[in-house]
């Protein structure tokens, strides 16, 4: 018997993790909750646990009622940002004493087909020092910001923000400055791509994840755009791919960097999680030393992520769930607030967020950021990409980034708090409703049916609300989280969350 030529390959990948695993245990303090989470994302859609451990919506943002809470829910884990910005700047010091050579990007009609890009040598990890455009001082305000966790960063961050990010013209007229990311120095006026490789494959296997970058003949703020750090959520990329290539670097204000597909390994097996079953989602802003999601997501947050002044987390819903194209905002930060008003079209769904979320770790490094919601996994759905690239179009030109003929559709984004409505029976769903429905208290929203006994089980919404995602049609079990139902709040002032 021949063996699979692939076996030899799979079990190195697998003793290797196996290796890793206690050291990651042992180097992390949040080693025990990384365990714990990992179970719960398989156990439950994450978008479940996500809105149900949302810090609520504070009453007034600026409030001093809920400080501490939105301090937590900002920093992450005020040990992992330190440690991970320290190990960057150790890395800087130790690999990168003398910075090399960068490379001048070609320009590239993106448009055109063009050859895949080079990956450059290794050096990049720290390469958030050179300080030439208005992304790396962002990261460099970030990284100081960073090395002072005892300082409740988000607020006073944050108000500074947008005289870096304010894409208002000055009387005199500023130059656009070439962007320098991944080693390459990328001119304005031109389009590229680039690649961006972790490190954490068989060298001589490593497969490079593009990068687009669009860096505007005319100043203006970092906009990043990520899809697919879960593999298997695909109206993302197509999002990306619509939105980057529909740029001109001659009329554009600032940057754009988009990453279709972050979770390239995820994406070609069809899954949402990495190759080692963690979800990518839960490990940012990362480590060096942890497991193989930490050092992903450290290496895609200090080459990449960093130079954003703005980013957008493209995802669908999950575990056979859809969701109403929706924005996922902690709403209790004054900035992230501000920014969604720039999306036209889109609910407003009020999530302080999971520690190791994208989002989470970006705001506390000074960057707005939210989670863009569109749709199911495993699917193009096109209205749901529509809505998506329309909304993306309108916070650009929001940002002073475009200048289009734009046609708002709402002065302003409608704000939800939310909770789910789950089934009490198990059985095959049915739904009476559909996404972006008005509902109100008592209304039967799906029934479950049990196939044996031929019980029908109605489940009705608890108060009035707005069907923002839900379930589609599938067996069920008792306490499976069918509906997610918002209500409308005010904002600043707000509802409780309930739930
Ligand atoms: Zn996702």
């Amino acid at each position: 018997m021949t063996r699979h030529p692939l076996l030899p390959l799979l079990s190195l990948t697998w003793l290797s993790l196996a290796a890793l695993a206690p050291a990651s245990l042992h180097a992390e303090t949040t080693g025990g909750p990384d365990e714990t989470l990992e179970v719960e994302d398989i156990a439950e859609d994450e978008n479940v646990t996500d809105i149900e451990q949302s810090q609520p919506l504070a009453s007034a943002p600026k409030a001093d009622a809920e400080p501490e809470a939105e301090t937590d829910a900002a920093q992450a884990d005020p040990t992992a940002t330190p440690a991970g910005t320290g190990d960057a700047s150790s890395n800087a010091q130790s690999e990168n004493g003398n910075a090399a050579s960068k490379v001048i990007a070609p320009n590239i009609d993106l448009k055109e087909v063009a050859p895949p890009p080079e990956v450059q040598p290794a050096a990049t990890e720290a390469e958030t020092a050179p300080a030439t455009a208005v992304g790396d001082t962002k990261a460099a305000e970030a990284a100081s910001d960073a090395d002072q966790p005892a300082e409740p960063a988000t607020p006073e961050t944050a108000t500074a923000e947008p005289e870096t990010a304010a894409p208002e013209p000055e009387p005199e007229p500023v130059q656009a400055t070439s962007l320098t990311l991944l080693n390459t120095e990328v001119l304005p006026g031109t389009s590229t791509r680039l690649a961006w490789a972790p490190g954490i494959q068989i060298a001589g296997l490593s497969q490079p994840t593009p990068v687009l970058v669009v860096n505007g003949a005319n100043p203006g703020p970092n906009l990043c755009l990520t899809g697919a750090i879960h593999g298997d959520e695909l109206n993302g990329i197509e999002i990306v791919r619509r939105t980057v290539y529909d740029l001109d670097p001659e009329s554009l204000s600032g940057r754009v960097i988009g990453i279709p597909i972050v979770n390239l390994q995820g994406f070609q097996r069809g899954t949402r999680y990495l190759p080692d079953r963690r979800d990518l989602n839960r490990h940012f802003p990362g480590s060096t030393d942890g497991s193989l999601a930490d050092r992903i997501a450290h290496s895609l947050f200090n080459q990449v992520i960093r130079h954003c002044d703005m980013l957008v987390d493209i995802h669908t819903g999950s575990l056979r769930r859809t969701n109403l194209p929706q924005l996922r905002a902690d709403m209790n930060n004054p900035d992230v607030a501000d920014f969604t008003r720039g999306f036209d079209r889109m609910a407003v769904v009020h999530s302080s967020g999971s520690d190791g979320m994208l989002r989470t770790a970006a705001v506390a490094a000074g960057i707005k950021a939210v989670t863009l919601e569109a749709g199911e996994s495993l699917r193009i759905q096109e209205h749901q990409i529509n809505a998506g690239v329309h909304s993306l179009n309108s916070l650009m030109e929001k940002q002073g980034m475009v200048s289009r003929m734009f046609v708002w559709g709402e002065p302003e984004p409608v704000y939800y708090n939310s909770f789910w409505v789950r089934a009490e029976h198990g059985g095959i769903l049915f739904s009476d409703v559909e996404l972006g429905d008005t509902i109100s208290q008592g209304q039967v929203l799906g029934y479950v049916a049990d196939p044996i006994t031929n019980a029908q089980h109605p489940i009705r919404a608890p108060r009035d609300g707005r069907v923002i995602g839900m379930a589609v049609d599938q067996v069920v079990m008792a306490g499976f989280a069918a509906y997610h139902i918002g209500a409308e709040a005010q904002t600043p002032e707000s509802a409780e969350l309930a739930d």
